[in-house]
């Protein structure tokens, strides 16, 4: 059903008014000069007059310019031979002959006649008969041209074609109204947004069919609409039978028709994406909790609301001790699963105005409002200890992973949102270093460490260009023969704000910025252009130690750079040792493993560091393809204190021997260190008894007063 009309181009047709006056002059016996005058004088119109034998004896300006055929021309032709399609002429002659002799006559009518080039003419054409003063009939055909007409028609047709087939291809829904709301009627190529069946609109209003806010809605902005005289759009929302569905509805006045036109449009789709966009940008998909924006947000509200009314909040910062083990042990499946749990208890013991969020990783925050007293934050944080402290049962293993906890209070650790998280986050460093399984609350101290952290991560960027490190090497000795056989590369950074920092300090926020890797590579790169230089210099085939951090194996490009360097050198690969600690294979991870084989594939050494103060697993030593076995300096400084540590580092040489290992003690600080070690068996020594780590230049002079 179409109502909406396309308003055609013409108003109604004048050819009809014209009609009715051409009939109006017909009777007998008039004179023709004065009608040929009067058709004369109204030349717009097309008029031809002929007589009895359809011969032309009247042919104006207009029938020249509709027909083509000038006065001369026409005068005297047959209307046949002129105007009239071929298949039209039998008719046209008995119409003309019987209107002649039995009065019949012919009517006005649409018709389709040619002109002297062959072209269709449509015209309403209108005729009349005049018996003349000399008794012989004449008729006059009065032709109104309706080329412009029918096209005018035709393109109303086609365009109301085009609004069929676009309502129809558009799955907006169309209303019209009257001004007063009352809708006329609509389009709805998709019935199924409809509130109600197409049939209840017609000649109700909005508020009539749509529930009272909705309604209420549309009237408010029709108004405005009306008022405004421009488009105005608005969103709402309606419950229909599959749901709850969103709608866009523009409100446009057709002012010459004093109508309203209402589309609507379905944007439920939109609507969901949006929110999932909303979702997505707010929440963890993991484990669902707000992230670490959204907390961070709601952190900023919960800090309002606890100055206006002096109120006490706190911040609370979760870490899962130890959870990379999961990971790295148990793949990533389980310690997601261990992650969705952990975020479900902390949900289950906290109030329903707290907020809990993930920050990323195994790091939880909590958001504790509306605080009556500060001590109620320990009895929170003793609960969420206990419930860590109950098996996790995933996959049909039980897993304990304790939590550690810092906790930074409003307002006494801090007014804003990021001092608080920042300082809470120094308190759970506290915590791990208490022990983990533990909270601890921030203190001022700790400010103090978070803003060295800080301070050494900032200046950290821009270090290497800035060409603030500098490579130190400790000289490694042969216990036997007691001459130098190589060097422990050690880094050294010297910047202009912070003075000295050792490595311990800056190499773990290295690895956590992931700086390491740029760091490494030079150091690599450094290494090897001295042991270059040094093993030229002395003609000697000493060797090059290199500390790798776990993080630089994830570095792609750390093998081609080694092979790449040692070539550029010109440095064997035996030459170059590589020192990894048990925390590089604590993982397990493949890449890992790959990268170790690939390295001792290409001749270069693979040393144990630090054995003795991790786990010191001998599985590690038989597994991966260990070529020499460090031990740390904590032991070494003991050997010749105490028996029991004396006694392990013999039993660690022994060991490291029959798996074909060669021993460095570390740390060696005193000749009685170095004589013990000789007794014992150790292979390599290198520490402050010899030499301390020392800059390039001096250790070739070191090495040379000593060969
Ligand atoms: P590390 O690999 O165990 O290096 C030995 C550390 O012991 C060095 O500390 C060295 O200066 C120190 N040391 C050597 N002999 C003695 C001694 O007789 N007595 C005492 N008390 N200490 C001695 P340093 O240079 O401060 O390096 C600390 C740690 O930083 C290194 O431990 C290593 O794990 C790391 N590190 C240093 N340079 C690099 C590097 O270029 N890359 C990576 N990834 N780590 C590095
Ligand atoms: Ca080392
Ligand atoms: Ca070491």
């Amino acid at each position: 059903m179409t109502t909406i009309k396309v308003m055609p181009l013409l108003e109604p047709p004048q050819y009809m008014k014209l009609n009715k006056v051409v009939s109006a002059l017909s009777h007998q016996y008039i004179i023709n000069d004065p009608l040929h005058e009067l058709f004369d004088a109204v030349n717009a119109i097309p008029v031809q007059g002929y007589d009895e034998d359809r011969r032309v004896i009247y042919w104006n300006e207009a029938s020249e310019l509709l027909y083509g055929y000038t006065k001369e021309e026409a005068g005297g032709q047959k209307i046949e031979d002129l105007i009239i399609p071929k298949f039209m002429r039998e008719v046209v002659i008995e119409a003309h002959t019987n209107w002649i002799e039995k009065d019949v006559e012919i009517p006005a009518a649409e018709v389709t006649l040619c002109d002297k080039s062959g072209n269709d003419i449509s015209v309403f054409s209108s005729h009349v008969m005049f018996t003349n003063q000399y008794n012989n009939k004449q008729m006059y055909c009065i032709d109104i041209d309706l080329t412009e007409t029918r096209e005018a028609q035709e393109q109303a047709i086609f365009k109301e074609h085009m609004l069929e087939t676009i309502f129809e291809a558009i799955p907006d829904l169309f209303f019209l109204m009257d001004l007063d709301g009352t809708i006329i009627d609509y389009r709805a190529s998709n019935k199924s947004v409809l509130y109600v069946s197409p049939e209840q609109f017609i000649g109700k209003k909005m508020v009539d069919v749509l529930p009272d806010e909705v309604a209420k809605k549309f009237q408010n902005h029709i108004t405005k609409a009306l008022q405004q005289e421009e488009m105005i759009s608005f969103e709402y929302e309606l419950t229909l039978p599959h749901g709850l569905a969103y709608f866009e509805a523009r409100i446009s006045l057709l002012s010459t028709y004093q109508q309203i036109m209402i589309i609507i449009r379905d944007i439920t789709e939109q609507h969901k994406s949006a929110e999932l966009i909303h979702h997505q940008a707010y929440f963890d998909s993991l484990t669902l909790l707000p992230n670490r924006f959204l907390a961070l947000d709601r952190l900023t509200q919960i800090l309002i609301e606890a100055e206006s009314n002096n109120g006490k909040a706190a911040v609370l910062f979760l870490d899962l001790d130890d959870f990379k083990k999961v990971n790295d042990s148990l793949g990533h499946e389980v310690g997601d699963k261990f992650l969705i749990e952990s975020a479900h208890r902390l949900q289950q013991v906290l109030r329903k105005e707290d907020t809990v969020g993930r920050l990323g990783g195994d790091e939880f925050i909590i958001l504790l409002r509306g605080l009556a007293d500060h001590h109620d934050v320990l009895t929170i944080a003793e609960t969420l200890l206990n419930t860590f402290r109950e098996p996790f049962k995933i996959d049909g293993r039980e897993l304990i992973r304790t939590l550690s906890i810092g906790v930074a209070v409003y307002p006494e650790n801090g007014s804003g949102a990021s001092d608080l998280l920042r300082n809470a986050d120094a308190a759970m460093y506290q915590a791990k270093a208490l022990g983990r399984n533990t909270y601890s609350f921030f203190t001022q101290e700790m400010n103090i460490v978070m803003q060295r952290r800080y301070a050494i991560e900032e200046q950290m960027h821009g270090a290497l260009e800035r060409q603030e490190f500098e490579l130190y090497f400790q000289p490694q000795f042969d216990v036997k023969q007691e001459h130098i056989i190589g060097a422990e590369a050690l880094l050294r950074w010297h910047n202009p704000a912070l003075g000295n920092v050792t490595p311990d300090e800056f190499i773990p926020i290295a690895e956590h910025t992931g700086l390491i890797v740029p760091i490494g590579q030079y150091v690599i790169k450094q290494a090897l252009s001295f042991l270059n230089v040094w093993q030229s210099h002395d003609q000697k085939k000493y060797t090059m130690a290199v500390n790798l951090s776990p993080r630089q194996f994830k570095d792609t490009e750390l093998l081609s750079l080694i092979k790449k360097t040692l070539n550029e050198m010109n440095v064997s690969a035996e030459c170059f040792e590589l020192e990894i600690t048990e925390g590089v294979l604590m993982g397990g991870q493949s890449y890992i493993n790959d990268a170790l084989v690939e390295i001792n594939a290409l001749g270069i050494k693979l040393s144990m560091d630090d054995f003795g103060t991790g786990y010191s697993s001998l599985s590690y030593l038989r597994d991966y393809p260990f070529d020499i076995l460090k031990i740390d300096r904590s032991f070494i400084n003991g050997i010749t204190l105490n028996k029991s540590d004396c006694n392990l580092v013999k039993a660690i040489i022994a060991m490291s021997h029959s798996l074909g290992l060669v021993v460095v003690a570390e740390g060696v600080e005193t000749k009685e260190q170095l004589t013990l070690l000789n007794e014992l068996g150790c292979d390599v020594v290198q520490g402050y008894y010899y030499s301390k780590p020392i800059p390039a230049k001096q250790l070739l002079d070191f090495s040379v007063a000593l060969l």
